[in-house]
């Protein structure tokens, strides 16, 4: 990693501090290998950290001594056992925050049975995620390099069609046209649904040939330095009915709009309602099943959420989806999801692949 990197990666910790004097923790233990990786770099599958104000120590066992020294910077490494619990309580001091949604119950009770008298466990999940919500400008780079990536295979299989293959055909040659582009791999199994498959929002490919004159329902994403893209597009395959051509318009007219809702400060239920209201308006409001949209990161799916009942406000560099669907069951289905950067103004949409109704035979 280049200096200007490694000093991105080591200002992630300088804000976990930050968060820790808020929360008045003495120190915070983070088990959750996304966090883990977030913080530290290191990609392995064995690794905790301790973060204080004035420590930050790394463990890890020694299959991964190596992999941590060439990865992990600004931490003092520390080689472990394999369990690594003992290692880690013995290193805990005072009020020691710990990540309650990703820590099992069976560790919880051995890091009480190990800690040294007078240190307290305290339960502090949700602060790395809060923190991963924002992203830095290395992992927007990284985003931007996975949307155009996908875009790119978007393109192939606009050239190379849709009608008489299977599903699971396409969905399998989309994810090798990503790796081959460069990608680490599809950040989610490709969702490939023609026709009235395309009215379940989690289809599942299946060995079923394309038909014409259907629309075809396409999510996928790809991976770069383990962070993901998330894209979706509808295609027709011929000519399609009243219903089929009302959907995809109202679909591209909402997500339009609603995209030109998401700036920084606009609250999250606010900017799910500006699509939500359309689609609804329209007759379609049991057809549009899920929220607007989903934060983006080393996850493919992580905070910000835009939904209904959503709490919290859009903040810069948040980077999010927007993909709004109307299901016609035994029908078709429609969804156009696009991947946003929240900046003051205008998002920056990532995703470069056209809205407008193509058709590919
Ligand atoms: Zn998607
Ligand atoms: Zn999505």
């Amino acid at each position: 990693m280049s200096v200007s990197a490694e000093a991105t990666v080591d200002a992630r910790t300088d804000r976990l501090v930050g968060l820790l004097d808020e929360r008045e923790l003495d120190c915070l233990l983070v088990t959750n290998l996304v966090n883990v990786r977030y913080l530290t770099g290191f990609t392995g599958t064995n690794g905790a950290c301790i973060v204080s104000r004035d420590e930050r120590l790394f463990l890890t066992d020694f299959r991964y001594v190596e992999q941590a020294s060439s990865q992990v910077h600004g931490y003092e490494r520390v080689e472990a056992g394999r369990d690594m619990v003992g290692d880690l309580a013995n290193r805990l001091r005072g009020r020691a925050g710990f990540e309650d949604g990703h820590v099992t119950v069976e560790i919880h009770r051995k890091l009480g049975e190990k800690i040294d008298d007078g240190v307290e466990l305290v339960p502090a999940g949700g602060l790395l995620e809060g923190l991963r919500e924002v992203k830095d400008e290395l992992e927007l780079g990284a985003i931007r390099a996975a949307t155009e990536i996908a875009d790119e295979a978007y393109e192939e299989l606009r050239d190379r069609g849709l009608v008489g293959r299977t599903e699971r055909e396409v969905a399998v040659s989309l994810m090798r046209s990503l790796e081959d582009r460069g990608a680490e791999g599809p950040s989610f199994p490709a969702i490939v649904a023609a026709g009235e498959h395309g009215a379940l929002p989690h289809a599942e490919p299946r060995d079923t040939e394309i038909p014409r004159d259907t629309l075809v329902v396409i999510d996928m994403g790809a991976r770069v330095d383990g962070y993901c893209s998330d894209c979706t597009r509808t295609f027709a395959t011929g000519q399609l009915d009243g219903a089929a051509a009302d959907a995809y318009e109202l679909v591209r007219r909402a997500q339009e709009k609603a995209l030109g809702a998401v700036r920084a400060g606009a609250a999250y239920r606010d900017v799910d309602a500006v699509a939500r209201n359309m689609i609804d308006a329209a007759g379609h409001a049991e057809h549009f099943g899920h929220g607007l949209g989903h934060g983006v990161g080393l996850e493919v799916h992580e905070g910000p959420r835009l939904g209904k009942t959503a709490e919290g406000e859009l903040r810069v560099g948040n980077v999010v989806t927007v993909e709004p669907g109307v299901y016609l069951p035994g029908e078709v289905g429609v969804r156009i999801e696009d991947l946003v950067v929240v900046t003051d103004n205008d998002p920056e949409i990532i995703t470069g692949f056209p809205k407008e109704l193509i058709t590919v035979s």
